[in-house]
């Protein structure tokens, strides 16, 4: 016996209706982490109320910038076109996520809500510049992302609260975005820690941008990529760090960001803001990494987030991962 009352509301304000009104009521959305709460008896609702009868949560448009619904499933959010493209980092995270069995169901409303450290989605979603809107019993509010989490499994969401909606600035032609896990196993793993990444950049001398793509061909490593960046004068006219698993919310490395920011790209600057991201992070062990090993991972993550963005700037339809080279 199930021990629990299913509702299935087609509408957001029937489904605040029912959870205002009930006393031990669930949200649902793809089920993926609330079914092995359940499972485990870690949670015990007498009500259980489904958001997937929703429409208006499910859906993808572009207008003026991004707008996912929170009930978009991962694997819808992985194959949409523009999204690999101009909102890269979120590609890397919903297309990494779980199994393609979990991605087909769990939606990226519920990876918010549930609010894990490990969430793969809040780290992009924090270096695009989400904003979330939020439907309550008293209308609707927008908050931008970085005010949604406030604790592991905690955020700021109200009783009835339902996460409608994530929306998205648009990014020009010289932004590149992109999100690495970094995992002991290559499929079905939670990141030991996780790091995104955004940048805006110019090239400061003639013809510049052509021949970055010349030098991305040809590189053999990557401190001779530094020496020919900074040659080539690419500044860096804004960024965004994010790191998740390192501190009990998703958070941005906003010291690292300022001493990037309007600088020209070099080796020594890449060095210097490695160390200030990992300075930032207050990692703790677990059974995935110890603190040690998650403060060293990140040196190395950011800058290879930073480059794989870059990379995606200078040459949007190839895959040449610069970062492979150490
Ligand atoms: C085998 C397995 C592998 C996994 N691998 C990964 C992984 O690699 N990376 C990762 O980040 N996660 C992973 N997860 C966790 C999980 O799949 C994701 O967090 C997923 O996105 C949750 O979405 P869901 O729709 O299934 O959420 P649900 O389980 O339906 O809901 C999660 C929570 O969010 C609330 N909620 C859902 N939608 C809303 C809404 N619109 N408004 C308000 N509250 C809402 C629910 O009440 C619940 O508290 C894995 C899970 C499993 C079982």
């Amino acid at each position: 016996m199930r021990g629990y009352e299913y509702y299935k509301p087609g509408t957001i304000e029937e489904a605040i209706r029912l959870m205002t009104s009930l006393e031990d009521a669930q949200y649902i959305a793809g089920g993926t982490d609330v079914l092995v709460l359940l499972r485990q008896k870690k949670i015990k609702p007498g009500h259980i109320i489904s958001l997937r009868n929703i429409k208006d949560l499910a859906f993808i448009a572009h207008h003026n910038g991004l707008h996912i619904g929170s009930g978009t499933t991962h694997a819808e959010i992985e194959r949409n076109e523009i999204i690999r493209r101009n909102y890269s980092a979120l590609h890397d995270a919903t297309s990494n996520l779980g199994s393609v069995q979990i991605r087909n169901v769990a939606t990226i409303g519920g990876n918010i809500c549930n609010a894990a450290p490990s969430a793969d989605t809040a780290c992009p979603l924090l270096v695009l510049d989400a904003g979330v809107t939020i439907a309550g019993l008293e209308g609707e509010r927008k908050i931008p992302v970085d005010e949604f989490f406030l604790g592991p499994g905690k955020t700021v969401l109200r009783k009835g609260d339902i996460l409608k909606e994530f929306v998205m600035p648009l990014f020009g032609p010289t932004t590149g975005s992109s999100y690495i896990k970094h995992t002991r196993r290559q499929a079905m793993d939670l990141p030991i820690i996780g790091v995104a990444t955004r940048i805006t950049i110019s090239i400061g001398k003639n013809g510049g941008e052509l021949r970055c793509r010349d030098i991305l061909c040809t590189i053999e490593d990557v401190s001779n990529l530094l020496a020919r960046f900074e040659d080539e004068e690419l500044r860096c006219e804004d960024i965004r760090i994010a790191m998740g698993v390192v501190a009990p919310i998703p958070m941005r490395a906003k010291e690292a960001e300022a001493a990037l920011k309007g600088k020209i790209i070099s080796e020594k600057l890449f060095e210097e803001i490695g160390e200030i991201a990992a300075n930032e992070a207050a990692p703790r062990d677990s059974v995935r990494g110890e603190a040690w090993y998650r403060r060293e991972m990140i040196k190395v993550l950011v800058k290879r987030s930073i480059l794989r963005s870059i990379d995606r700037i200078i040459r949007p339809d190839d895959m040449v991962y610069p970062e492979r080279l150490w």
